[in-house]
């Protein structure tokens, strides 16, 4: 089919307006990067400046400003993450969420001395493991993944023991986009009787991942992805209901505390969720993720996702056909891919320059992978055809 027949199929084809257009576009390929400003979004981050901020000033802490952070994440819990309320909160940026939480995970876990993660994982997520276990004198388990797969039961389960404290993987690769089997993966780790930690960057606002359900522990997730959320926007995090009482987070704060406004001696923890923040909620950083929670709600997160697996699929076919030299680094299989894809030409570093300078967005990924994030409610298929015609076009001319 042609991208025109499938933009005039697309039952949300409509919600594209709804965000800020970009002079000179052609196709923005990098919305599970970066995602795109919803029009919405410039008038509530007006509002609150204005009103809230200009007119309530510091009395807004007490008129909602500290609920927010936990109103925002049961939203956002019952419109993409199958969680019931009172177990996501918006938190601090991914990389200090993803630390609290491994820390707190590795307490809980005494005597035990390993973590498991994947090669492949994102670096901050390695990168903050390595840096624990050198702390704490752990051993840090490694999953060997394939270039255009990722973590399964059968890689995961060898590594697993009496030892194993702590698994963190991602719900989706950030390269390859594979797409893990997080139940069965969480069912081995809690039968080795470790806890298990999935960091849902690549997949919140457009994969469904029902954590109750999946029995899922802890989680994190990017808010600037597909959420929306704008450049450095808050990450939020999930602690499981039964968990939140045996688990201690590192970082001590007053906003944290059970009773902050007392100024009392020593730390006790808030109740519940929120004794997993630390300092003051970004406030104006948070409002852009409302608008995107809401849009997903009025969109409905399966329709969202049966568009972003159409998507990838015409991805695929318009990469088979039009860029035969170039190979594939994400799963052929849609139901175990993610909402981007990645694709490898040994020329594709030279590229990169052109494309953006015609407009056409996508991102890079060493070695020599572009990957085509195509965020449903943003994206329309005939930006995919005119972005990967254009890198044919491209890399004819080379
Ligand atoms: C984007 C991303 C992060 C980003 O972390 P920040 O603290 O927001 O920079 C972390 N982990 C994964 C898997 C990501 O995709």
């Amino acid at each position: 089919m042609h991208a025109a027949e499938l933009d005039a199929a697309d039952p949300l084809a409509p919600y594209l307006d709804r965000f800020v257009a970009s002079p000179g576009l052609v196709a923005y390929l990098d919305g599970n990067s970066l995602g795109r400003p919803l029009r919405a979004s410039v008038e509530r981050v007006q509002a609150f400046l204005t009103e809230e901020w200009g007119g309530r000033l510091i009395r807004g802490w007490d008129e909602g400003w500290l609920d927010l952070p936990l109103a925002i994440g049961d939203d956002l819990g019952r419109v993409a993450l199958g969680a019931a309320p009172g177990q996501v909160t918006i938190a601090d940026s991914t990389t200090v969420s993803l630390y609290k939480l491994i820390r707190a995970a590795l307490d809980a876990r005494p005597g035990r001395t390993e973590i498991v993660i994947d090669r492949d994982n994102f670096p901050t997520d390695r990168y903050l493991v390595e840096g624990i276990a050198r702390d704490r004198g752990l051993t840090v388990r490694w999953v060997e993944t394939p270039h255009d797969g990722g973590v399964t039961p059968e890689l995961v389960e060898p590594l697993l023991g009496p030892a194993t404290a702590l698994v963190v993987f991602s719900s989706v690769a950030y390269r390859s986009a594979w797409f893990a089997d997080i139940p069965a993966i969480t069912r081995l780790a809690h039968d080795a009787g470790a806890l298990v930690l999935w960091d849902l960057c690549h997949s919140v606002g457009v994969v469904p991942t029902p954590l109750d359900e999946w029995g899922v522990d802890l989680a994190v997730g990017c808010g600037y992805k597909y959420l929306n959320g704008g450049p450095g926007a808050p990450s939020f995090l999930y602690v499981r209901s039964e968990l939140q009482e045996q688990l201690r987070q590192p970082i001590q704060g007053w906003l944290g505390s059970a009773r902050p406004f007392e100024m009392g001696q020593g730390y006790e923890p808030a109740a519940g969720i929120r004794g997993f923040l630390s300092g003051t909620p970004p406030m104006v950083g948070m409002q852009p993720i409302r608008d995107m929670v809401a849009l997903l709600d009025e969109a409905g997160i399966d329709a969202v996702r049966a568009k972003s697996v159409a998507l990838t699929e015409f991805a695929v076919e318009l990469v088979d056909s039009l860029l035969p030299d170039a190979a594939l680094a994400s799963p052929r299989d849609a139901g175990r891919r993610g909402g981007h894809i990645t694709i490898d030409h040994p020329r594709f570093a030279e590229l990169m320059p052109l494309l953006w300078e015609r407009g056409v967005i996508p991102d890079f990924r060493r070695p020599d992978g572009i990957r085509l994030g195509l965020s449903p409610l943003s994206t329309s298929f005939a930006e995919v055809e005119a972005g990967i015609r254009e890198i044919a076009t491209l890399l004819a001319t080379l």
